[in-house]
């Protein structure tokens, strides 16, 4: 089993011809809403990939609750940990996409951040028999701390993904197994702008194994005494949205059927490199069956 930790959040999209100005309204055009937040899509990812898969975070008791819960049930995520909790809303994205595709984007965070040590500690059982534990930073870091210290008493395997980026306490890197930062995280993480030192530091500090991902050009694996590069699959890229979470919850899948830590990257490149060839975060998540059609190409 595999216990992903994090956020859940409602993407609420509206369209535009351009991005607002101070003060301005203005008429856009289509509303959607989508299920979110790097957590729940890391969950989501991984169960496409053939994972059994248990999701410990919280949400409002509101109608956006209901839907994020009902979707992740949907998915065959067991929700038993999921919070729901009154009087606070469930975390949303509030984004604004204009004709060009670029965008803005306002969290309010809500019930992720009022996920607390004390909630994780009551939700131990989460973590009998889960192999593999995964989590990001949505979530925070006092209850990412406590998550990742119940993991490792439990014998899981952690992944930490530090994103959104930021600087975080010591403690958290000697708790990590594999650290799997983008390159904006991993010189937020470090202050550090080249490459070679920062993940230096972090094996100093450490992480067991560093996995820096790159884009299109690939991602970088490093432990003390080895560094090998996985190259991007080549596609054509259509929307980078949740690369990085596809990319988590494959590895992750990879990782909890003891492939090699270069075999599980290479399955999480290829779900990563399906996931930019389609629109939208969760709706571009692949299934196993897609990533191992795609690995036979
Ligand atoms: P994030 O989405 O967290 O910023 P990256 O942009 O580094 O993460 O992408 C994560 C992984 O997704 C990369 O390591 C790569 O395997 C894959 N990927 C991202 N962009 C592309 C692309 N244009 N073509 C092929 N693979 C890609």
């Amino acid at each position: 089993k595999i216990l992903v930790m994090g956020s859940l959040n409602v993407d609420l999209v509206v369209t535009a011809s351009h991005l607002p100005q101070k003060g301005e309204t203005i008429i856009g055009g289509l509303f959607q809403t989508h299920p979110g937040g790097k957590g729940a899509n890391q969950a989501v990812a991984a169960a496409r990939m053939g994972g059994k898969i248990s999701m410990v975070g919280s949400v409002g008791k509101d109608a956006y609750g209901d839907q994020l819960c009902r979707n992740l049930k949907a998915e065959g995520i067991d929700i038993c940990y999921v919070n729901q909790i009154e009087e606070m809303s469930t975390g949303v994205a509030v984004i604004t996409v204009d004709s060009e595709g670029q965008n803005t984007i306002v969290v309010a965070s809500g019930a992720n951040f009022t996920f607390s040590p004390e909630n994780i500690i009551s939700a131990r059982d989460a973590f009998t028999g889960a192999s593999v534990f995964v989590t990001q930073l949505e979530i925070p870091v006092p209850t990412v701390l406590e998550g990742l210290r119940l993991a490792k008493q439990n014998g899981a395997v952690t992944i930490l993904n530090p994103a959104p980026a930021q600087n975080l306490p010591d403690e958290v890197f000697g708790l990590v197994d594999y650290l799997i930062p983008n390159e904006l995280e991993l010189s937020m993480l470090t202050g550090e702008t080249n490459q070679k030192t920062a993940i230096q530091q972090l094996l100093d500090k450490g992480v067991q194994t560093v996995i820096v991902t790159l884009g299109s050009n690939g991602a970088v694996i490093a432990t003390r005494n080895s560094i090998q590069m996985i190259p991007a699959f080549q596609v054509d890229a259509v929307d980078t949205v949740a690369a990085g979470d596809a990319f988590i919850g494959a590895f992750a899948i990879g990782i909890s059927e003891a492939l090699s830590v270069r075999q599980a990257a290479i399955l999480a490149s290829a779900a990563a490199a399906l996931s930019v060839t389609r629109h939208g975060a969760q709706p571009s998540l692949p299934w196993r069956s897609e990533v191992e059609d795609f690995l036979k190409k």
